[in-house]
């Protein structure tokens, strides 16, 4: 997996408790888990291999698991930050919530109820950066 390519802009701020805020680190679960992340541009030949073409259909992102195995998050790394981490987040939600069996081929899409789940994972970690960082500005 080379360098990070999720940003996670962690800011560590020592608290009263001295216990040290930061984002979740998506890259760190990531590489615990096993999982390959790329931008769509550095991945030409898995998009081959899965017949997907990410520039037709708009996706922000997509994971699935590849021929040997690995699960996959391929995302457009022509987005902001923001929108990035929000694609890896709901990416990884699928991964860690199971979905990754129930993609359909000839969709190229997961369960409606799947898109879901994956959606409340995401908002979840995007929900702790944004109080991690009002308690970083704010001191709590
Ligand atoms: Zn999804």
């Amino acid at each position: 997996m080379g360098k990070p390519i999720i940003q996670t802009d962690a800011y560590p701020q020592k608290n009263k408790g001295n216990s040290i805020r930061r984002k979740i680190d998506l890259n760190k679960i990531c590489m615990d888990y096993g999982v390959r992340v790329c931008s769509y541009k550095s991945a030409k030949k898995l998009l081959k291999e899965i017949d997907y073409d990410p520039y037709e259909t708009k996706n922000p992102g997509i994971s699935f698991r590849a021929s040997d195995g690995t699960p996959v998050i391929l995302f457009d790394s022509d987005r902001s930050d923001l929108e990035i981490r929000f694609t890896a987040a709901h990416e990884l939600g699928h991964i860690l919530l199971g979905h990754l069996d129930y993609r359909s081929k000839e969709k190229d899409s997961y369960p409606n109820y799947a898109e879901l789940e994956a959606n409340f994972f995401a908002i979840s970690i995007i929900t702790h950066d944004i109080l991690q960082e009002y308690a970083a500005m704010t001191n709590i």
